[in-house]
């Protein structure tokens, strides 16, 4: 948008004068912010009107991504660079005397989201919204968000994130769109005058769902999305109807907090609330809005594509049933057409544990009418498939079996398109995790790789060096970041690779500075800064990376006078509260680091920093100091992975097992520019055919793995004698589930590669230069751009190839 300094200003002193009736040097940072987020989302309001009335006036297909996770980082700055403000807005602040980076760390970080999945849903909107394409977002307004993540002594503590307190600058409460989400109570048949049976579904709870609204600005385009949030409130009936303290608790706690874990299912009713919540108020809406211009509900796929994200919102597909049968008087077969030529689903692990299941008691007495509809499509599934298929194999791929409603398989028999979000992982879905239902459907599946949105982590994230590139390709790869490729013509020019380094040490002085003010720990910048930010989770194996710290600490130990190339190991990530092993993992890492960080024989050789409460905001800060990103997942688990391509496009190399998009990463950028190590999918999937991992038979034959792996058992770190112990257990044991002992002499090679690589400045440079060029490709604009053309059949407008 146009914007003059002049007007900006003024409007912002009116602003601060309407809202808070002072002057502008008597404001807080808070106030200066929620102000300027006030007038953005004004300045914006009639794209967004806009956006809505020329969807509705050429009757556009629209796209609705629900996902129970939305991790979208702070806006400001993200709005700013999508509306091309940035620097009048930033100017004008710096000319009222305001500091603009104040402003903009006032602005709560809000956490609806554990990790990759929500960040994911977070890259999807803002690419939607930049290629011009009708992508909605809908999931739940969590009163608090993902827990702050303090250490007291080394362990994590968690404590409420309190994201609301200020209010919301962005979002839009739109009550007059509430709708009434029905749970409990009883279904019986009633005749009806022709003769016919119709469901009765009465004596329920009802809860409000009450949607807040959020504009999802296009990147320099006039386009605005809606992500839509819903929260639970009381029903408007709710003074005539008495509603005991317990119950009004009860709708309280549907959107009150995030489930603060990612991988393992709580099984608890609370959670299926949640789903159907989010799920039923968003179809609801959805065939509302739908209805509001059309008269028949008999193209309603043809207008309206719904996408699964993971299995969470699955009872989108017996929603919609209800709704088109229920209330639309539609057939059964029609209705069945309608939602699975609308429905699409994204599997993201391969993780048993996370493939959701809910005991058949439970969801029958939460959903009555829902469970009726799933055994109706489950009776008709097996009635279909048992003739061709046989009676094994339809068994296990039902909706219901072993007592459980199983919503992975719901899914894929409710969608149209099953994907996978990176090759191996796909291929990993056709052959072990869905390998019944690929052989029943094997049309529905197909890959889509994952993509970041390269605005927030290239261009907001890394100013130096987005202004750095822009000086030598210009500014065309902002809208199409596979020109990024375009760099790889300067891999000669020295004074190019030279200004990379500058900006290299530049964002690492950053952080170093935030390390000292936050941590008081001293870092240096000539160091390699060796990241990983992530969940803690076994499998991502921060283990196989302490155990790497173990060794260069003794190494140093043994000799204090040999050189060394000086490192810094920087890890960010939050356990689930919930999940002890991963919570040990901290406190050692943390005791670790008190031990290296404190001992003057190591000095400045070897640091260790676990910089507390990782987000999208502390990535922000990290990514672009990193040199090193560390991507060690046990290979076939990380179904893609995002951060390794965060950092990719922020110029770090990788340490990295083949799995995931690491493998596409690798290719991309070209093998001699990472460091690859480690056993394959399929050589971890030989060893559970063979079952003949012995973790034990490796640690007796490597006598310097026994002596880093005993450090966990000797005292030589102080304070873990149990956590210590539950990891060695974990390794030895325990047999090691996650072959972190069978990865280990292949990953300290690469370590020591790297450690001998670093010295060469130049080379370094190159690599990361290859990196960075590279990186391109996985842009989320070219991944939803594959969605609308593959899986949604939407149009879009900015030409994506
Ligand atoms: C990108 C991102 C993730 C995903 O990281 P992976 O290493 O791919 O698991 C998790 N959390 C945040 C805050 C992110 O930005």
């Amino acid at each position: 948008m146009e914007l003059k300094e002049a007007e900006f200003v003024r409007d912002y002193i009116n602003e601060i004068r309407a809202a808070y009736a002072v002057e502008l040097k008597d404001t807080s940072p808070m106030e200066q912010y929620m102000a300027l987020g006030h007038l953005i989302k004004r300045y914006n309001s009639e794209n967004w009107t806009d956006t809505s009335k020329s969807y509705r006036k050429n009757d556009v297909k629209q796209v609705y991504y629900f996902s129970i996770e939305f991790l979208p980082g702070r806006l400001l700055q993200s709005n700013m660079l999508n509306l091309g403000i940035t620097d009048v807005v930033k100017k004008g602040i710096r000319n009222l005397g305001l500091d603009f980076d104040k402003i903009v760390r006032a602005e709560p970080d809000p956490g609806l989201g554990n990790g990759g999945l929500g960040r994911l849903a977070a890259c999807y909107m803002d690419s939607m919204a930049s290629i011009g394409m009708a992508g909605n977002g809908n999931g739940i307004r969590y009163r608090y968000g993902l827990f702050k993540q303090v250490f007291m002594d080394g362990y994590q503590v968690e404590l409420p994130d309190d994201w609301l307190r200020n209010g919301n600058a962005w979002e839009v409460r739109r009550e007059n769109r509430a709708c009434l989400v029905k749970f409990g109570g009883h279904v019986w048949m009633q005749e009806q005058p022709d003769g016919s049976l119709k469901p009765v579904y009465d004596h329920t709870d009802d809860v409000l769902a009450v949607p807040y609204d959020t504009g999802i600005i296009g990147y320099h385009n006039v386009v605005t999305n809606t992500l839509r949030l819903w929260s639970a409130e009381l029903p408007p009936n709710a003074e005539e109807k008495y509603y005991s303290q317990s119950q009004r608790d009860n709708i309280d706690d549907i959107t009150k907090v995030l489930y603060p874990d990612d991988s393992n299912e709580e099984g608890r009713s609370l959670r299926l609330r949640q789903e159907y919540f989010f799920s039923s108020a968003g179809v609801q809406s959805i065939v509302r809005h739908y209805l509001s211009g059309h008269i028949s509900l008999k193209r309603f796929a043809q207008k309206v594509a719904i996408h699964i994200n993971d299995t969470h919102p699955t009872l989108v597909i017996p929603e919609l049933m209800r709704i088109l049968m229920d209330e639309h008087d539609c057939p059964w077969d029609l209705a069945w057409q309608i939602t699975t030529s609308t429905m699409s689903y994204t599997n993201h692990t391969i993780m048993q544990e996370a493939l959701e299941k809910w005991p058949i008691p439970m969801f029958q007495g939460l959903l009555p009418r829902i469970y009726q509809i799933v055994e109706e499509i489950n009776r008709r599934y097996r009635a279909a498939k048992i003739p061709v298929f046989g009676e094994d194999i339809v068994d296990r791929t039902a909706p219901l079996g072993d007592g459980q409603v199983r919503m992975a398989y719901l899914a894929v028999i409710g969608s149209h398109s099953v994907n996978g979000v990176a090759p191996l992982h796909t291929e990993l879905l056709e052959k072990d995790v869905l390998a019944d239902l690929y052989r029943i459907y094997p049309e529905k599946f197909n890959n889509k790789t994952n993509g970041i949105a390269e605005r927030r982590w290239l261009e907001v994230a890394n100013q130096p060096l987005t202004k750095l590139i822009d000086s030598k390709i210009g500014k065309e790869w902002h809208f199409n970041p596979k020109l990024l490729q375009e760099l790889s013509a300067f891999e000669g020019d020295t004074k190019f690779l030279n200004q990379l380094v500058d900006v290299k040490k530049e964002n690492k002085q950053r952080l170093a500075d935030y390390v000292q003010s936050e941590m008081g720990i001293t870092i240096r910048t000539d160091a390699i800064f060796d990241v990983q930010i992530k969940r803690l989770h076994a499998y991502k194996r921060q283990v196989l990376h302490m155990l790497e710290i173990i060794r260069e600490y003794l190494e140093i130990k043994h000799d204090p006078k040999a050189e060394v190339t000086p490192r810094v190991h920087i890890f960010g990530a939050k356990a689930a509260p919930s999940y002890h092993y991963a919570k040990s993992v901290i406190k050692v890492i943390n005791a670790l680091a008190d031990l290296v960080n404190n001992d003057p024989d190591i000095g400045d050789k070897l640091k260790v920093v676990f910089i507390p409460n990782y987000g999208v905001s502390l990535g922000e800060l990290i990514i672009p100091a990193a040199d090193i990103s560390e991507q060690i997942s046990t290979a076939s688990k990380e179904a893609s992975g995002t951060s390794n391509m965060k950092l990719m496009t922020n110029g770090a190399l990788s340490l990295a097992t083949l799995d995931g998009a690491n493998i596409d990463i690798i290719r991309a950028a070209g093998k001699q520019n990472e460091y690859t190590f480690g056993l394959t999918a399929s050589d971890v999937y030989g060893y559970y055919h063979r079952n003949d991992y012995r973790s034990k038979a490796i640690y007796d034959s490597n006598p310097e793995l026994q002596k880093v792996v005993n450090c966990l058992i000797t005292n030589m770190i102080p304070g873990i004698s149990t956590e210590g112990r539950e990891i060695y257990d974990s390794l030895l044991q325990y047999n090691d589930e996650y072959f972190v002992l069978a990865d280990y002499a292949d990953y300290v090679k690469q370590q020591k590669q790297i450690s001998q690589d670093f010295k060469d400045v130049e080379t370094w440079q190159k690599k990361s230069l290859a990196n960075i060029a590279a990186s391109g490709t996985f842009s989320a604009d070219y991944s939803v751009a594959r969605y609308a053309e593959d899986i949604w059949q939407v149009p879009y407008k900015r030409i994506l190839k």
